[in-house]
């Protein structure tokens, strides 16, 4: 495909449904299985209850193969009746922490729906310990809570907290923002010098010795598109976003490192020598997934807010149409280049009423239904084919040698589901 707007126009404009009602989504503790992974040197402590625990021991139980880097401080039953002093206690379970945890230089507290709850102060409690810690640890806070919220919203908040304190520059620099596998990070970080950037960071880094620093020279460039909170905190500190289709597929990423290569104004030469060879690996790769996406239908229910770039990668790359795309949250100014590249015609959603899409889903019956996993065993009881949208977040699926697979991820439940069908005729038969 070319990376140019589709005829007809794009979706930019199209009228947003308003979905205000009731939602199913986790919530943003979940980011703390895929971030600290990512820092190194960083430590997750839930300020939270017995589910908090359960929700994280669950969800990072089976990927654990060292000791974790989060953890759950529980508020009791005395704390939440405001019985016992809270920070008190908190101030004891982090001197413990970091003496048994020499490694840890950067502490965030998390908060949740129970510290929320009872208006635990955990801004006050980051700056009291600071300055304890200070400057061997760095104490953070944010909200992981799940009122009102998305799970890749906890990411988005993590990132967020850490701008303001980030030290000023005044170098043009890029800053890349979004936490990628490392193998992914590299991948990037390799494209990025070939096409002749010469400094990169990354947000977040694997470890606070990375020297990221922001200014008002500082340019970023998200690699997620559920990072609103962070993109606003950091134009407040001055840098400026450079807005692009997100580097999912080998279109998506190559229209994202293009708006890098004009905002640096880099040699087409270069750029042409480091991505045409990925860029032809990576339509192959979209190519042959998409055999079995092609003329197929696709609906998506707002969970990751990954939703649409990733219709854009469906309909622009694979072939399919696009019946709803739904989003938590629609920022226009994060993800308005992707709306521009898709065909007008799917209804354009954001917020949940989780029984009318429900309701919509039914009746469209697309072969294809991206949703919570809430939502993906009782539709796939009614006969739809579904993809769990949290799995999009879990496997490297950003930029060109990720492409075939991202484009895969969609496929597979399709192509299951041609098998079950072809086996269970064939069994009929021979009765
Ligand atoms: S933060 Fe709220 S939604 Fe998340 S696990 Fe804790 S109580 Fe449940």
């Amino acid at each position: 495909m070319s990376a140019g707007a589709p005829v007809g126009g794009g979706c930019r404009s199209a009228p947003v449904l308003k979905e205000r009602g009731q939602r199913e989504v986790f919530c943003g503790l979940t980011g703390i299985i895929w971030l600290h992974r990512k820092m190194q040197d960083a430590f997750f402590l839930v300020v939270g209850s017995r589910t908090c625990a359960h929700l994280l021991q669950s969800a990072a139980g089976v990927m654990i193969f060292a000791e974790p880097r989060f953890a759950t401080a529980i508020l009791e039953e005395g704390d939440l009746a405001g019985l016992n002093d809270a920070h008190d206690e908190l101030d004891r379970e982090v001197a413990r922490l970091l003496e048994r945890r020499p490694d840890i230089r950067q502490l965030f507290l998390v908060g949740s729906c129970p510290s929320e709850v009872i208006k635990l102060d955990l801004s006050r409690a980051a700056e009291r310990l600071t300055e304890t810690y200070a400057p061997k640890v760095r104490v953070l806070n944010y909200s992981g809570s799940g009122i009102e919220t998305t799970f890749t919203q906890g990411e988005d908040a993590c990132l967020a907290s850490m701008v303001p304190v980030l030290p000023a520059t005044e170098a043009r620099e890029l800053l890349v923002v979004g936490a990628l596998p490392d193998v992914v990070e590299d991948q990037m970080l390799s494209l990025l010098r070939d096409i002749g950037v010469e400094t990169v960071r990354c947000l977040p880094a694997r470890s606070m010795e990375a020297g990221i620093a922001v200014g008002p020279n500082t340019v970023f460039a998200l690699t997620q598109p559920f990072l609103g909170d962070t993109c606003a905190a950091l134009e407040r500190r001055g840098a400026r976003h450079i807005a692009a289709p997100f580097p999912f597929g080998e279109a998506g990423t190559t229209a994202w490192l293009r708006a890098i290569a004009d905002e640096f104004g880099l040699s087409d030469a270069a750029f042409a020598a480091a991505t045409d060879a990925p860029r032809a690996r990576a339509a192959r790769a979209v190519a042959q997934a998409a055999e079995h996406l092609a003329g197929r239908t696709v609906f998506f229910f707002p969970d990751s807010q990954l939703e649409i770039p990733l219709a854009r990668f469906l309909t622009r790359e694979c072939g399919m149409t696009a019946l709803e795309v739904g989003s938590p949250f629609i920022h226009n100014a994060i993800v308005g280049p992707d709306l521009d590249l898709m065909e007008a015609g799917p209804v354009i959603s954001e917020g949940q009423d989780v029984d009318l899409q429900l309701e919509r889903a039914r009746a469209l019956r697309p072969d294809l239904t991206v949703c919570g996993l809430g939502l993906a065993n009782p539709l796939e009881a009614e006969g739809l084919t579904t993809k769990w949208a949290i799995e999009l977040v879990f496997t490297p699926v950003h930029f060109y040698e990720q492409a075939g697979d991202l484009a895969g991820l969609f496929s597979r439940p399709l192509r299951r589901k041609g098998l079950i069908s072809s086996l269970s005729g064939r069994l009929e038969a021979a009765e």
